[in-house]
């Protein structure tokens, strides 16, 4: 026996019966296979006869030689001791006799697919203590931006301290980028001030901040005020497009009331060149501001549209393989705002799988 066998299927809808080629046997380093797995997409079929798609029930041993267990998944039945010493057998032929320990022998036994995976979750971190850890996080961002005054978000900052950690940054974070990428500026720029706000207010918040955004490469340009005194430093047109592209929620109202202010400070200072050079600024800003608009908006198509493929797909590290070229920080953003959104609606399987397609995406990114 291998990893792949043809064995008999049978549709639940029609029960007709038909041959097909199902993968028993899943490595936790196979990523993609193993967020198939997770999300019931592996072994997955269309019926030749009603065209129904289902998942048909295979007996399946998953394995993690970096932790050393196996876990089988055996349904009851009449073949169920068999099932297990078949797929162990071939575990034990496929693996070199020194990886094979005892306990990769001798695999823990799961009767439904339900119940393997919530242990592989929980050997990858994700024990039900964790996700209700991951519940009560999202509970307190939800109530902290529903704080009536700043007095009120100030007082519960301070008495919530010690959870206002580096993962509800995270988890703040992907919230921002979420309203980006769906286009809603208005509410990625509230995020963007809270998170400040909340950064300045919190003992562990300007470090966790600034090390989530040196590792996305997002570079948040903080106040208006920075943004103009750097656009203004600025006159090559390429990098003055990649300031409106960082600064981006920043451009809004307030931000053109403190550029016509400032031309007016100068006008009245008489320093010509200085309103000059705010005023050719002033001119230039909406059309740099609907470029880069198109811009994101052109790259996060591409990215969701790519993502779709991928989370189709039965081969998902084939269709990442062909498309290396996509797989830049849009996509990244795209990715992180379907694994926050599947989290926050309770959905720890596809979270993960999500998880796991983004790590086997990082290892085949090109570098930029
Ligand atoms: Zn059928």
């Amino acid at each position: 026996m291998s990893s792949h066998q043809d064995g008999p299927v049978r549709c639940p809808k029609c029960g007709h019966q038909s041959v097909s080629t199902v993968r028993q046997i899943i490595a936790a380093h196979d990523l993609a296979i193993k967020a198939a797995f997770i999300q019931g997409r592996l072994n997955r079929v269309q019926c030749p006869e009603c065209k129904a798609s289902f998942t048909p029930t295979v007996p399946t041993l998953y394995y993690d030689l970096e932790q050393a267990f196996a876990y089988v998944f055996a349904p009851a039945g009449p073949d169920r001791a068999a099932n297990v010493r078949e797929l162990v057998a071939a575990l034990k032929h496929s693996l070199p006799p020194e990886q094979l320990t005892p306990s990769l022998a001798h695999p823990n036994r799961f009767a439904t697919r339900e119940s393997i995976i919530q242990a592989i979750l929980a050997a990858d971190g994700i024990t039900p203590e964790v996700q209700r850890t991951q519940a009560a996080r999202g509970k307190l961002l939800d109530e902290l931006l529903q704080s009536p005054s700043e007095e009120a978000l100030r007082a519960k900052a301070t008495a919530h301290d010690a959870d206002l950690d580096p993962a509800f940054f995270e988890l703040l974070t992907a919230h921002m980028q979420a309203a980006h990428m769906e286009g809603d500026q208005d509410r990625a720029q509230t995020l963007l001030a809270f998170r400040t706000f909340l950064g300045q207010h919190s003992s562990q918040g300007r470090a966790a901040i600034a090390a989530i955004d040196t590792r996305l490469g997002l570079e948040v340009i903080q106040s208006r005020e920075e943004l103009l005194a750097q656009l203004l430093q600025t006159t090559d047109a390429d990098a003055r497009a990649a300031l409106v592209a960082r600064g981006h929620v920043l451009i809004d109202q307030s931000f053109f009331q403190l550029l016509d202010a400032s031309i007016d400070q100068a006008a009245h200072a008489g320093d010509v060149s200085a309103a000059h050079a705010l005023y050719v600024l002033r001119a230039a800003l909406p059309g740099l501001m609907a470029e880069q608009e198109a811009q994101t908006r052109a790259a996060l198509d591409r990215a969701a549209a790519l993502f779709s493929q991928i989370v189709s797909s039965p081969q998902p590290d084939q269709v990442l393989e062909q498309n290396r070229a996509g797989i830049d920080e849009a996509f990244f953003v795209v990715l992180g705002a379907n694994i926050e959104r599947a989290r926050r609606q309770g959905q720890q399987e596809p979270a993960r799988a999500l998880e796991l397609i983004g790590q086997l995406a990082r290892t085949m990114r090109q570098p930029a």
